[in-house]
């Protein structure tokens, strides 16, 4: 059976962050990470592995070069969302909205025409999902209750994050904070065991987790925030090099999420 690995970046602001939304923190684009889009490109090109990139719409103006240039690489453009409004509540029209409105701008300015989507946060209910099937979407990738293959849901192929349990508790073992906040040592050994016996793996992040530089906080940001924010930035695109490694090493064949299903 083939073995097949995806690498998926969020592509939204360091503005964006679920966890900086009710802050007082001030919009400073210097720090809104667009460029970091680029370094993931550049190890893509090295490595000369094909990524999907879930974009989400408003940040489109500052990201929208690196966003070409990934076109141009080869990998595929999905959507992540409009504003990167979590939207578990919204209703099925004002959703259906949102969708053509995304779809209309990603034609525009990038020429394409998504298939994937990623919902902010992971939070859904399953009535979106026809929304999303009737706007010709063909796969969904915001679940973890079922993992470890691309299966059905609704109509759509879901194509799961991957989740283990540790001390009780559910972590994601593809990426997200889990990535940057667990040891690195620790980590890289639970992906290393779960990828030596299974055929499928993803991986995910976003464009602020890689950048190197201190990034500004809200002013009355707490120990949590902070250490959310910063911990593991510094050497986060190594250790994302380091899965790669391991993931060739286990002989996965890494594509876009698009062209593993055709
Ligand atoms: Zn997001």
């Amino acid at each position: 059976m083939k073995k097949q690995a995806f690498m998926t970046m969020d592509v939204e602001s360091y503005y964006d962050t679920t966890s900086l939304q009710n802050t007082d923190i001030v919009v400073d684009d210097k720090f809104n990470c667009a460029d970091q889009i680029d370094r993931f490109l550049d190890l893509l090109e090295k490595e000369n592995i094909k990524a999907t990139f879930f974009v989400t719409i408003s940040f489109l103006p500052k990201c929208k070069d690196f966003l070409l240039k990934a076109i141009k690489q080869g990998h595929e453009i999905a959507l992540h969302c409009y504003e990167h409004e979590v939207i578990k509540d919204i209703s099925k029209k004002d959703f259906d909205l949102l969708i053509k409105k995304s779809k209309e701008i990603l034609k525009e300015e990038l020429d394409v025409e998504p298939i994937g989507y990623r919902f902010p946060c992971f939070e859904y209910r399953d009535e979106l999902l026809k929304v999303l099937k009737e706007n010709g979407f063909i796969y969904n990738s915001s679940s973890s209750m079922k993992d470890g293959e691309i299966y059905q849901l609704n109509g759509l192929y879901e194509v799961p994050l991957i989740k283990k349990y540790f001390l009780g508790k559910k972590i994601l073992i593809s990426g997200g904070g889990y990535g940057r906040g667990f040891p690195r040592h620790k980590y890289l050994s639970w992906v290393k065991k779960y990828i030596s016996s299974h055929n499928y793996y993803i991986f995910y992040f976003h464009p602020f987790e890689i950048y190197e530089g201190e990034l500004p906080l809200p002013s009355n940001a707490n120990k949590r925030l902070k250490y959310f924010i910063n911990h593991g930035r510094k050497d986060y695109l190594d250790k994302i090099k380091k899965i790669i490694h391991f993931l060739k090493e286990n002989d996965y064949e890494f594509s876009t999420i698009k062209d593993a299903l055709k």
